[in-house]
């Protein structure tokens, strides 16, 4: 079914007083991102700033706006959302804010030449055949001669505000993702969408346990209850608790698929990512496949319901009875 959001426009679209919304195209995957005019004091705050592949129209965009876009702020440093970030700056002239562990990997990733090898290497250790692999590296890092995230921005930690917006640190989709809360509103980026739920995966360099992770990033969004969410993608999200548990559901159930793949014999992430999502994916799907079953691989372990076994060359999992239960 086709989603609403069929069309990608240069006028930025009120959806609350204060909130401007401005669709831009992506090439895959929902082929829209969406990135947020926020007003301050002293002019609009922008939150994200598309991919960057295509031009993107700032001139045509700001002068809709009734005032300078004087702040950037990135959520995560996804292509989606960082690599126009370069090209905003210029033609705002406005200060480039991002979290310091974001801009971190944005700078490893992004900013350096062997990313590529060094997510070969880790998706052979995690069972991908090598003919696999290459396309998987291919499909991976199409994006990044486009990528033009901004260098050395101004850095901040969760807990700082930024133009009256509080922000919180929501690890899971991106290590270093961060949201931005303000009375009953959160700018969500890709913590919370509606209707596609946030891929959540496992990747060299990343924190042990992403799904751990953003299960309680769910659960520090319903704390902050906030009445509407804003995300990169997708729809607003009306009813954000209810949003969080739905989603927290999904991956309970994609945790129980997980274990059920598993048994006595050792059997490597893209082993399971073939069982839980199919064996006729796409390169660039296979890749979110496989990170996505080894971040649920990774929490079975941290709960005690499954067992990683690793030697110099491979990373594999068996069921947690194979080897008896814990000792304690
Ligand atoms: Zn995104």
């Amino acid at each position: 079914m086709a989603h609403p959001i069929e069309h990608t426009f240069a006028t930025p679209t009120e959806v609350q007083p204060g909130i401007l919304r401005l669709t831009l195209p992506l090439p895959t995957g929902p082929r829209h991102v969406h990135c947020y005019f926020l007003r301050g004091d002293d002019g609009w705050l922008l939150v994200d700033t598309g991919l960057g592949l295509m031009e993107t129209p700032w001139d045509e965009i700001l002068a809709h706006l009734d005032g300078p876009v004087v702040r950037i702020f990135i959520t995560h440093m996804h292509p989606d959302h960082v690599g126009g970030a370069e090209e905003a700056a210029a033609a705002t002239g406005a200060q480039v804010f991002q979290g310091r562990l974001d801009y971190a990997q944005c700078e490893r990733v992004w900013g350096t030449d062997d990313w590529p090898e060094r997510i070969a290497e880790w998706f052979l250790r995690n069972g991908v055949p090598p003919e696999v692999a290459d396309d998987l590296i291919e499909s991976g890092h199409v994006f990044a001669d486009f990528v033009r995230f901004a260098w050395n921005p101004t850095l901040v930690d969760p807990g700082d505000e930024i133009d009256g917006w509080r922000i919180h640190p929501t690890p899971g989709h991106a290590d270093g993702h961060l949201v931005l809360h303000r009375g009953d509103v959160l700018i969500a980026g890709d913590t919370l969408l509606t209707p596609i739920t946030p891929a959540v995966g496992l990747y060299p360099d990343s924190r042990p346990d992403p799904l751990g992770d953003y299960l309680n990033s769910l659960h520090l969004v319903s704390e902050l209850a906030p009445r509407v969410s804003h995300g990169g993608h997708g729809e607003p999200v009306a009813d954000p608790i209810e949003r969080c548990a739905a989603i927290a559901a999904h991956h309970e159930k994609r945790l129980d698929f997980t274990e059920a793949a598993l048994g006595s014999a050792p059997r490597s992430g893209y082993d399971v990512s073939r069982d839980v999502f199919g064996v006729t994916l796409a390169a660039i799907q296979r890749r979110f496949a496989v990170a996505e079953a080894l971040s649920h691989l990774e929490r079975l372990v941290a709960l005690g319901r499954a067992r990683r076994v690793e030697d110099d060359r491979t990373v594999a999992y068996t069921a947690q009875l194979a080897g008896g239960r814990p000792p304690f």
